[in-house]
């Protein structure tokens, strides 16, 4: 059994960021949920 617990939304995009079983699958920066593709891009 996977733990899937809903962080929050990509602030960029809007994708749903989940923490998998102790693993977040997006980026939080100064409290700020980022999404890896929209982290990857810096423009
Ligand atoms: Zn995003």
């Amino acid at each position: 059994m996977v733990l899937k617990e809903w962080v929050g939304q990509c602030i960029v995009c809007g994708k749903d960021i989940y923490c998998l079983d102790g693993f977040l699958n997006g980026v939080k920066e100064q409290g700020e949920l980022f999404c890896f593709d929209c982290e990857e891009q810096d423009e």
